[in-house]
């Protein structure tokens, strides 16, 4: 059985990850849960998009064979207190860590209590969140669990921005210009393979987001395995430059990878 975790306000990205699982499952289940533990910003809970009549008719359309859509009290029933005893350790306190205070102790709890009830062999992923990919490698490693984690590429719009639920809070405008987060993450990775410095592509990336008046709130160039900074292209096998940018008030995050043997 293959599982999708979604929370829903479906767009290509989601589906992606569902066809994935259909080539290489034989039973594809997808949830739709608007985790409320994972959200440190009551307003950001409040307004996420919830068209779950559409979601539902795409996932039908997709060929999705069951569809998981639990209440708050089916995850989280009353007088449930226990918590998993998982330490994320320093990859949960950098990057989106950092600006979401205990965003991935929600999120591990939420996806460990779906894991449990699906019982999935393969587990889909998109790498648009890969610090979230690192996190549920680590927990599913320290578990023990008998699930293969698959990381899917990330779907992007034709102007190259990544395909996100809070991309239908952008003006068209905005929409359109927001495509420039995954120009600097191109160009970046130029650079960085010209032996260019991490932190000096920093100050350039951050530098154009300012300049578009985006507001960035991080672009970090880590180590893929233990999100820790680097500098160089030799100093890790995988590298992967992270950002989050606050465009119009919405908070988009994106990745790329740099290096990968
Ligand atoms: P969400 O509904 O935002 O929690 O996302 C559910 C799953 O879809 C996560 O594994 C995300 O990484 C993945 N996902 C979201 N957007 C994209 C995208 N543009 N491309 C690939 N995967 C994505």
């Amino acid at each position: 059985m293959g599982f999708v975790p979604t929370m829903g306000a479906l767009h290509y990205g989601h589906m992606s990850l569902v066809e994935q699982s259909k080539r290489e499952s034989d039973v594809t289940v997808v949830s739709i849960f608007v985790n409320p533990k994972q959200f440190n910003d009551p307003e950001d809970l409040r307004k996420y998009p919830r068209p779950i009549e559409l979601d539902v008719i795409m996932l039908n359309e997709g060929g999705v064979d069951a569809v998981f859509l639990p209440e708050v009290a089916d995850i989280y029933p009353p007088g449930d207190t226990n918590v998993i005893d998982f330490d994320p350790g320093p990859s949960a306190e950098t990057m989106e860590g950092k600006f979401r205070p205990g965003h991935f102790i929600g999120m591990s709890e939420v996806v460990y209590r779906l894991l449990v009830i699906i019982k999935p062999a393969q587990l889909y992923m998109g790498q648009k969140d890969f610090q979230q990919f690192a996190i549920i490698r680590k927990l599913i490693a320290d578990f023990k669990l008998p699930i293969e984690l698959v990381m899917c590429p990330t779907v992007r719009e034709e102007n190259g921005l990544a395909m996100s639920s809070r991309n239908v809070r952008l003006s068209v405008e905005a929409r359109e210009r927001a495509g420039v987060i995954f120009n600097i993450l191109s160009s970046g990775k130029i650079l960085f393979e010209q032996k260019g410095h991490a932190s000096t592509i920093q100050e350039i990336a951050l530098d154009a987001l300012h300049k578009v008046s985006f507001d960035p709130e991080y672009f970090e160039v880590v180590n893929g395995y233990t999100l820790d900074p680097v500098q160089s292209i030799h100093d890790a096998d995988q590298i992967v430059a992270c950002c989050a940018v606050k465009v119009e008030g919405v908070r988009l995050i994106d990745n790329m990878i740099w290096k990968e043997e």
